[in-house]
């Protein structure tokens, strides 16, 4: 692995757990901006190292959200359990230095430790006997786990970029394990050492970790390694203040787009306002983004997810988006029989209303229904006879029109409300309904252009009152 550590090396180092956390795709995104602002590199490391949960489709998963929000690594990504003897090899460097020791405390002697500090009333600390044992005098057969030797004067002070200075007495440090009684290493040691060997400078991640990072330390200073500038970031609340997760509703990044239908540079840009700001800045194009991010503006007091911002903000990015891109992601909601070119031609109308690809798709089907066409219940009620019998009017007057063009229905039809004395509205009701089978759509000019002459004419008769006399025709 190389260790170019001349320029910024940020890393997105998820667990996989079957979906790609919101929150997640928020440090991803961080550690990539930092990257890229930097002209550094951003790595990924899938932390694989939990063998129940770390399945194919999980990893599988995260690699999908990141590709789908163009926050993919700059390298084939490292994978945290295959380095498992590596992990190994510098816990076992470390025993060699007396940085580390073998701990014979059995998990008994632990817990009856544990007990007797908690009746006392006692904070609990491995004490171990072993610390300062002579390894001439470590038992060969009995089984051990690795132990860093953590400081147990002074004092750690990490200069965090997002929390500021923090400061933890040694003291509180435990001597925790490097590598457990099977060999295996821990989580605590396989970070430090990837993060090391990937050539990593700067650690951008929840502030979950921020306990980890005074830990960590200790394995770093033990191996007289440098150590990373720390930027631990606050998380997202949901709207009621509690950390957000399943509750609150979607937390993969999937479920955003399949389930919610959203865009990705939406995402991106909503995602990167939590917890960033700019001034009063709304949307920051990706270049943007780039140009302006730093961990300066990354602020101390967590941010509240806020869905509805999130979905103004999408219909912003479709309202933006190119109509023929639009048009290739709506189809496959749609079914079979959407066309996309029709939809990319409808788009400028149907784009207007809609806040997600949903909506979009609800917006378009119109154009694809099939006779007789299915009514909503607003639409039904509004066909009334008054309104059939108006219907078969307009349809007799379109009926003799060809210019099918938005600008020559509009005038025809006008001309016609007015001849009729009635409101352009009391026409486009109906109509509506007839030419829909709902009571929402773009203007009824356009409409009646995209349905094209023959099949808007059909739908209009189907809906006349000679129509409901004979309903087979
Ligand atoms: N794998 C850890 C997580 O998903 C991140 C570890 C780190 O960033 O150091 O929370």
């Amino acid at each position: 692995m190389a260790s170019d550590s001349a320029g910024v090396v940020t890393r997105f180092a998820p667990s996989p757990t079957g979906f790609l956390h919101i929150g997640g795709a928020r440090t991803a995104l961080f550690n990539w901006l930092y990257a890229r602002h930097h002209g550094g590199k951003y790595l990924l490391r899938i932390e694989d190292t939990d063998r129940a949960r770390s399945t194919e489709p999980a990893i599988e998963a995260i690699f999908d959200g990141l590709g789908w929000l163009g926050l993919e690594g700059d390298e084939a990504p490292t994978f945290q359990f295959a380095r498992s003897d590596r992990h190994a090899a510098v816990a076992h460097e470390l025993l060699e230095k007396g940085a580390a020791y073998r701990c014979y405390l059995t998990a008994e002697e632990l817990a009856d430790r544990r007990a007797r500090a908690q009746a006392e009333r006692r904070t609990f600390r491995i004490d171990s006997e072993w610390r300062d044992a002579d390894p001439a005098t470590w038992p060969a057969d009995a089984p051990y786990v690795v132990r860093i030797k953590a400081p147990r004067e002074g004092e750690t002070t990490i200069d965090d970029q997002v929390q500021g200075s923090v400061t933890v007495a040694n003291s509180e440090l435990d001597d925790f394990v490097l590598l457990r009684s099977d060999g295996t290493p821990t989580y605590m040691l396989a970070v430090v050492v990837d993060d090391h060997d990937m050539g990593v400078t700067h650690v951008i991640r929840g502030d979950d970790h921020l306990n980890n990072a005074f830990r960590q330390i200790v394995i770093l200073r033990a191996m007289d390694w440098p150590v990373p500038v720390y930027a631990h970031v606050p998380m997202i609340l949901g709207a009621d203040g509690a950390k957000l997760s399943k509750r609150h509703g979607a937390v993969g990044v999937d479920a955003y787009r399949d389930e919610m239908g959203l865009l990705p540079e939406a995402v991106f840009n909503y995602l990167l306002r939590l917890g960033w700001g700019h001034g009063d800045r709304e949307e920051i194009s990706r270049e943007e983004a780039i140009e302006l991010f730093d961990l300066s503006g990354v602020g101390r007091s967590p941010s509240r997810f806020d869905i509805k911002k999130l979905l103004n903000l999408n219909g912003h990015y479709i309202r933006e988006a190119d109509d023929a891109r639009l048009a290739g992601l709506v189809a496959p909601l749609i079914g079979s029989n959407a066309d996309k070119s029709l939809l990319a031609e409808a788009m400028p109308q149907l784009k207007l209303r809609a806040k997600d690809l949903h909506e979009l798709a609800e917006g378009a089907a119109f154009l694809f229904k099939v006779r007789p066409l299915s009514m909503d219940e607003k639409a039904s009620a509004l066909l009334t006879d008054e309104a059939r019998g108006l219907l078969e009017k307009i349809s007799a007057r379109l009926h003799s029109q060809s210019d099918w063009t938005v600008e020559a229905l509009e005038a025809n039809l006008k001309s016609f409300a007015e001849e009729q004395g009635l409101g352009l509205g009391k026409l486009a009701q109906p109509m509506r309904a007839a030419l829909t089978g709902t009571t929402t759509s773009p203007g009824i000019f356009d409409v009646l252009a995209l349905l094209g002459r023959d099949e808007a004419l059909a739908r209009l008769d189907a809906q006349t009152s000679s129509a409901d006399a004979d309903p087979t025709i």
